[in-house]
């Protein structure tokens, strides 16, 4: 092959790939996801970069995932910090939306307004969310309430874990309607399994750090409190998020059309060939076309003012 020839080629492949990036980009982006993670190397887990993130993303349909930092103690295996999350999706900021999160004992940040000044040098690196908050005290802390309280000041929507390890709750929920009475003007988004345990009204304490399999019966503390409170939303990412719907499926549909203006899609993934059950959920379950858009992606644009179709950077 001449140079020339090799030049022309190389050319032709790149405008091939790019041209491919592109319509993938514009067309084939169905979801929001307002629930994933990078990690970092000195995990025992596999390591997955912005990049592998951007690249899966892709390949499950998912325009824009939120990506969110580990700076609980309790939260991972490593921490993941603010900084890093924002450093490394710089690059991908059309795809991925960094989130901060703080860890509410931290003596240095020990008022409101120490925390809502904090936090807002986040939202101006460019954060649009707050979480996951995934941190061993229970919910109602009064620790807990002051960084809600400071999110909520600054507008920016709180996703929280809720099993029996972190943000601790009883069956019912009275921990956290506290912090939703006590915090109306913020966003709640509820995560995990003590959380989606409570999809069920007969959810048991032992229930909030398991994937109860029993039928769901009627009553759950997620319906009472979304009854109450029109503040509270739930991410159906995760194991616990599939199995709640999951577990029983006639229960589970009508849940999702029930609730479709509280419903978030989600993943949670955050490793290299993980499996992600709702990918194949959402094409088991049948539903109605507008309860689609709304858990898919409406619901995240309007909780957090964006857009899965707005693409701010051309991919060239
Ligand atoms: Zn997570």
């Amino acid at each position: 092959m001449t140079r020339r020839d090799f030049l022309k080629r190389a050319g032709a492949t790149a405008v091939a790939i790019a041209g491919a990036h592109n319509a993938c980009a514009e067309t084939s982006h169905r979801y929001i996801d307002v629930h994933t993670h990078i990690t970092q190397t000195f995990g025992v887990k596999p390591k997955l970069s912005a990049a592998d993130l951007v690249r899966w993303m892709d390949s499950a349909e998912i325009g824009k995932a939120f990506v969110l930092p580990l700076v609980n103690p309790e939260s991972w295996d490593h921490l993941i910090s603010v900084e890093y999350v924002l450093r490394e999706t710089e690059q991908f900021r059309d795809r991925l939306i960094p989130s901060c999160c703080i860890d509410p004992r931290m003596n240095y940040l020990n008022s409101v307004e120490a925390k809502v000044k904090h936090l807002q040098r986040y939202i101006d690196a460019g954060v649009k969310g707050y979480g996951e908050h995934k941190c061993g005290v229970n919910i109602d802390d009064p620790r807990n309430i002051e960084v809600f309280a400071a999110a909520a000041e600054l507008k920016l929507p709180i996703l929280f874990h809720l099993d029996n390890d972190r943000n601790m709750d009883k069956p019912g929920l009275p921990g956290l309607a506290k912090v939703l009475e006590a915090v109306p003007n913020g966003i709640f988004i509820g995560h995990a399994n003590g959380w989606w345990a409570s999809i069920s009204g007969d959810a048991t304490q032992e229930d909030f750090g398991a994937y109860p399999n029993r039928k769901t019966t009627p009553g759950g503390a997620i319906d009472a409190l979304m009854d109450r409170f029109p503040n509270i939303y739930g991410d159906l990412s995760a194991g616990s998020g599939s199995n709640a719907i999951l577990r029983d499926v006639e229960f589970g549909k009508e849940f999702l059309v029930r609730r479709a203006d509280r419903l978030l899609f989600g993943t949670d993934y955050l490793m290299p060939g993980q499996q992600v059950p709702q990918l194949s959920m959402y094409k088991e379950i049948e539903l109605p076309e507008d309860v689609r858009t709304k858990i898919f992606h409406g619901n995240a644009e309007q909780v957090f003012g964006i857009s899965l179709k707005n693409w701010p950077r051309k991919n060239t």
